[in-house]
């Protein structure tokens, strides 16, 4: 079995006041073990959503109503709550965009380590504490001993964001999910937190999903990207195949939207167009307002994923033509 997480046709719906929203339209994600794999889309296009399906914790208005989830060789929708609650403390770790919401203020760093990893394991107080400063030490804490003690606010952004990694790697979990972690930081500490995670993924071999609306921060981690429009996976490529030969005209849209330091005179070209409206998607492709190929089969049907080379793939109606379909 070489996939830790294998995601088949999800579709995932919220029943809203305004009606009803497809939020994740026949999702296939497969992840292998100790494979780093990043999700990329807009606000909107699916990608938090397809994690909280995973961890069954939508809100109460949302429902996966098809496809099958199979994580580390369990189907998920065949688990209790408790089970799930094991797997969510133990294989699975998360680490969201604000480390102020998962942080306490009023207790310190220490304790809530300390407290992560007793309920995960069952180890004497004094071992957790020894745990939780070398947890530290490894996201690159100086002086763990001293800082232990310290509370949340005594951190800056970035350290705090480092003590939600160690408080996330606490379980040593098989899969970490990583949700926009360096949105709210700024551009230096945003690099070293993506160091940080790059050497973690060396040093602890867990697989990891990034999620993010940055396709330049997968390039560090990250050996598979998916990218989501619209609540479906529009690409699914290798790295290296995406920033080399992106193949669907939203890729390639948001290949031109990311500062590089090669650009010299070329600008840096925003996609023009608002995302779709989720409650009122089209009948046919997701992208078809802001893109400058749309033909008249793109109204009509949705355009089926193909794969072009091993493990390249993307859903477009051009493609699809270029490739010998009718
Ligand atoms: Fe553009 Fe049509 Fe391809 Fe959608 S299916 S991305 S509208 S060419």
């Amino acid at each position: 079995m070489d996939n830790l997480l294998d995601i088949k046709n999800l579709k995932t719906e919220f029943m809203t006041y305004a009606g009803k929203v497809s939020a994740l339209n026949n999702i296939d994600i497969s992840i292998k073990y100790g494979e780093a794999v990043g999700i990329v889309g807009e606000s909107g296009s699916g990608k938090s959503v397809t994690m909280l399906s995973i961890m069954k914790l939508l809100s109460e208005n949302g429902k996966v109503v098809d496809g099958r989830i199979f994580f580390n060789g369990r189907y998920i929708e065949n688990l209790s709550e408790k089970e799930m609650q094991s797997i969510r403390g133990n294989e699975i770790g998360m680490i969201f965009q604000d480390p102020m919401t998962s942080l306490n203020p009023v207790f310190t760093v220490g304790y809530q380590l300390v407290e992560a990893i007793r309920k995960h394991k069952k180890l004497p107080r004094k071992s957790a504490w020894e745990k939780a400063a070398e947890l530290l030490k490894l996201v690159g804490i100086p002086d763990p001993e001293r800082r232990i003690r310290q509370y949340p606010h005594e951190f800056s952004g970035g350290m705090r964001q480092r003590v939600m990694i160690a408080m996330a790697l606490s379980c040593e979990p098989r899969l970490l999910i990583a949700d926009e972690p360096t949105t709210a930081l700024d551009v230096t500490v945003q690099a070293q937190i993506m160091e940080l995670m790059k050497d973690l993924k060396d040093k602890v071999n867990t697989s990891i999903i990034l999620i993010t609306h940055d396709l330049g921060l997968v390039a560090d981690i990250c050996e598979r990207v998916f990218v989501m429009y619209g609540g479906m996976i529009v690409e699914n490529a290798g790295t290296n195949q995406i920033f080399e030969e992106p193949l669907h005209p939203y890729t390639k849209g948001l290949l031109k939207s990311i500062p590089r330091a090669n650009l010299g005179k070329e600008r840096l070209k925003p996609i023009e167009g608002q995302p779709p409206d989720m409650i009122d998607l089209p009948a046919g492709c997701p992208f078809l307002a802001r893109c400058p190929h749309a033909m008249e089969i793109c109204y009509l049907r949705k355009p089926p994923y193909i794969e072009i080379s091993d493990g390249h793939g993307a859903a477009c109606w051009l493609l699809y033509i270029k490739n010998g379909g009718v």
